[in-house]
């Protein structure tokens, strides 16, 4: 049986890791992106010459209609999807909460958490047990924000990670019992493009020195405890966390 992993935000940083990882541990892989199609297109070239199939599919995951039609892709193009990777996130430049309008924080908190439910919903639909699946496993890619809370640069993101946790612990229980695990991981400081978007390119380097471990992480040393969680090896653990952010 072929394994199929779908990977929101697959497109580039941690999503891109985590895709490659995949499919050198032998998944066939859906590559979803918002807006960069020569970017995903480049990682599913990537995957091809590890000698696995896989697929880019252009899909915002805050949009209903475009989560279904992501999803029948998968069906239709490579197969039982086992594995998905809530994973695509964004933040917005630094602000205090005091300045902060119901666009962003409806923004941020559509894409990183009705995004993860979304995608959720479709992926039990096709792995429940209790609907004739043959189980699965979830990993939602949080962060160290939910648990330090991101003072004066983005307590609207910390936030949308902190009902990712809860998602996770929720979830993890409903579903124990119908042959799906529910983990989580918490990166902090990474190395993508991501920190630009907050409006500053180079947060990772400027903060390192705050940092327990002295650096910022790489997105593969994030994508390596995301496959352990998904596979095999992790069989006896669901709703579990791992804090991927140097000690912090
Ligand atoms: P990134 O480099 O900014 O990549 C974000 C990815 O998500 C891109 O592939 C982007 O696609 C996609 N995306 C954004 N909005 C989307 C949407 N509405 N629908 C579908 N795809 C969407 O981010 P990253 O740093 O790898 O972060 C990945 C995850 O890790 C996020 O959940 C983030 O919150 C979390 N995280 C990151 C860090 C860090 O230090 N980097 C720390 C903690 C947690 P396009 O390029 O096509 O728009």
């Amino acid at each position: 049986m072929e394994k199929v992993a779908l990977i929101t935000g697959g497109s580039r940083g941690i999503g891109a890791a985590t895709a490659m990882r995949l499919a050198s541990l032998g998944y066939n892989v859906c590559v979803n992106y918002r807006r960069d199609e020569n970017a995903a297109l480049q990682v599913v070239a990537d995957i091809s010459a590890l000698g696995r199939r896989a697929i880019a599919v252009r899909a915002d995951v805050s949009k209903e209609s475009d989560v279904i039609d992501l999803f029948t892709q998968v069906d239709e193009r490579l197969g039982n999807v086992c594995a998905l990777v809530n994973n695509a996130g964004v933040l917005l430049p630094t602000s205090r909460v005091e300045d902060m309008t119901a666009d962003r924080i409806n923004l941020i908190l559509a894409t990183n958490v009705t995004g993860y439910f979304l995608c959720s919903r479709e992926a039990i639909k096709r792995m429940s047990t209790r609907r004739g699946g043959r189980g699965g496993s979830i990993v939602n890619v949080s962060s160290a924000a939910s648990r330090l809370g991101s003072p004066n640069e983005y307590v609207d993101y910390a936030a949308s990670k902190g009902a990712v946790d809860t998602l996770t612990r929720g979830l993890s229980l409903e579903l124990a019992a119908e042959g799906i695990r529910v983990n989580c991981v918490r990166p902090g400081f990474i190395h993508t493009q991501m920190h630009a978007d907050g409006g500053e390119a180079n947060r990772v380097d400027r903060i390192k020195d705050t940092i327990p471990l002295k650096r910022g992480g790489e997105p593969d040393e994030v994508a390596s405890a995301i496959a352990f969680l998904l596979g095999a090896d992790a069989s006896y653990i669901t709703g579990a966390f791992i804090d991927l952010a140097g000690g912090k």
